[in-house]
């Protein structure tokens, strides 16, 4: 979600981007469990890269220009294992091939871990070691019986972990990225050996900005299986959680703050999504007096300004979204006032378009979203211009006094999940429950 929000700010600065993302679908687990499966590596794989793309999709998360497979570079990593093999970074040992990080003098700058201590040729196989415990780490990795190998130049065996993003992400964006975004977990060992594989290869910094995000937790405690506060994407659905819902939550807490996720903030960005969709249906259903409002002018340029002032502070989306509601409040003041004009309801529209650009949260689009990943509404709903012309029919009804058909029509569209309120000035809004 942060990714998204820093790639929609990005684009709406009138910056070009290049996103790519990785698919790490080879690891020391996916190798074993794809072995005890009996399947292959793709095969073991592809449900899961099917259901994180479907999941982007149920939250509105653009997709990156590119999306590459580990399995797809494994040339790439052999390649940029060698280039460091000619600088005398590696060693050999039973098969694999190691990083030797005293060779690496900027070792430790990204996570700031301190080196001194280290035990010169202490090594690991595994992917994810220690925290505070740097060692020499494999780039690549002798086969184990019964579990799939690649026969390459280097020898026969599994890349590493960290070789794939570097080689990838240098594959793709060029030697130096511009920003690279992560967990705030992966910093060590993981970016730290990222950036000590490109930079002894090429020479130049890896990376220009590392932006990592924090973790998100659960009452207040880590989400795990062992807790019990382990959930999926799909297991809110299923609970009728709504995918805005969820998008909303997820951005409205800066990505650098830990989210607590609960019951209670989850309903809070339930009713903050509904009050942003009433809003811009009230400016788009409601009459106002003619002409325009000074007042109203200035507080939607404030709101626009503080909107993307709070963005460009390190995506400080809290921030961002405060200005929105006190442009809805005083807004919602005014029109209750009857000073809103006329005028000013497009003006206001545009700039919740504009929010809603990198927000994307407005369209009511949720039973559709559901729909994709599975989860089918109960009955098809009934389409707008049915419904408008049901509420014209029982407008005349109403003007003629026939009362029996407009109750009529009003329970007929009770049934079909549509909630009616007719508002001050005669004009009937109507919404999908
Ligand atoms: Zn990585």
């Amino acid at each position: 979600m942060f990714q998204d929000i820093l790639r929609r700010f990005l684009h709406s600065r009138g910056l070009r981007v290049l996103q790519v993302m990785n698919l790490t679908d080879v690891d020391d687990r996916i190798i074993q469990k794809a072995a005890q499966a009996g399947t292959s590596i793709r095969e073991y794989t592809e449900k899961y890269i099917e259901a994180f793309l479907q999941d982007m999709g149920a939250l509105n998360l653009e997709m990156p220009e590119e999306i590459v497979r580990a399995t797809d570079h494994i040339q790439d990593m052999v390649d940029l294992i060698e280039r460091l093999q000619k600088k005398g970074l590696t060693y050999p040992s039973e098969g694999s091939i190691y990083y030797r990080i005293a060779k690496f003098p900027d070792y430790g700058k990204l996570s700031k871990i301190n080196v001194s201590g280290m035990k010169a040729g202490a090594r690991v196989d595994n992917d994810l070691y220690e925290k505070d415990d740097a060692r020499d780490f494999a780039l690549w990795k002798a086969p184990k019986p019964g579990e799939h190998f690649w026969e390459t130049r280097i020898g026969p065996g599994r890349p590493g972990w960290h070789i794939e993003c570097a080689a990838m992400a240098m594959k793709y964006l060029g030697e130096t990225l511009d920003i690279h975004t992560g967990g705030v977990d992966l910093t060590f060992p993981h970016h730290e050996n990222e950036i000590a594989e490109s930079e002894a290869a090429t020479g130049r910094p890896f990376a220009n900005m590392w932006m990592h995000a924090e973790h998100l937790v659960v009452d207040g405690e880590k989400m795990s299986k062992s807790l019990g506060n382990f959930f999926t994407l799909r297991d809110l659905f299923l609970k009728g959680t709504k995918p805005s819902t969820i998008r909303y939550l997820l951005l409205s807490v800066p990505y650098r703050r830990q989210l607590n996720f609960t019951g209670d903030s989850l309903r809070q960005a339930e009713s903050s999504v509904e009050r942003l969709r009433n809003f811009v249906t009230r400016l788009k259903t409601e009459k106002f007096g003619t002409g325009s409002s000074a007042q109203i002018e200035k507080l939607t340029d404030k709101a626009e300004a503080d909107f993307d002032a709070g963005l460009a502070d390190d995506l400080n989306t809290a921030f961002s979204l405060a200005a929105v509601f006190d442009l809805v409040r005083e807004a919602n003041t005014a029109m209750d006032r009857g000073e809103f004009l006329q005028q000013d309801a497009p003006r206001v529209v545009a700039a919740m378009e504009k929010f809603d650009a990198i927000l994307a949260v407005l369209v009511d689009n949720d039973a559709e979203k559901l729909a994709n990943v599975g989860f089918a509404p109960k009955k098809p709903r009934m389409p707008g211009e049915q419904i408008e012309a049901l509420i014209e029919e029982r407008n005349t009804a109403k003007k003629r006094r026939d009362f029996k058909r407009s109750d009529e029509i009003r329970q007929q569209l009770a049934e079909s999940d549509i909630i009616l309120e007719d508002s001050k000035d005669g004009t009937v809004r109507w919404k999908y429950k």
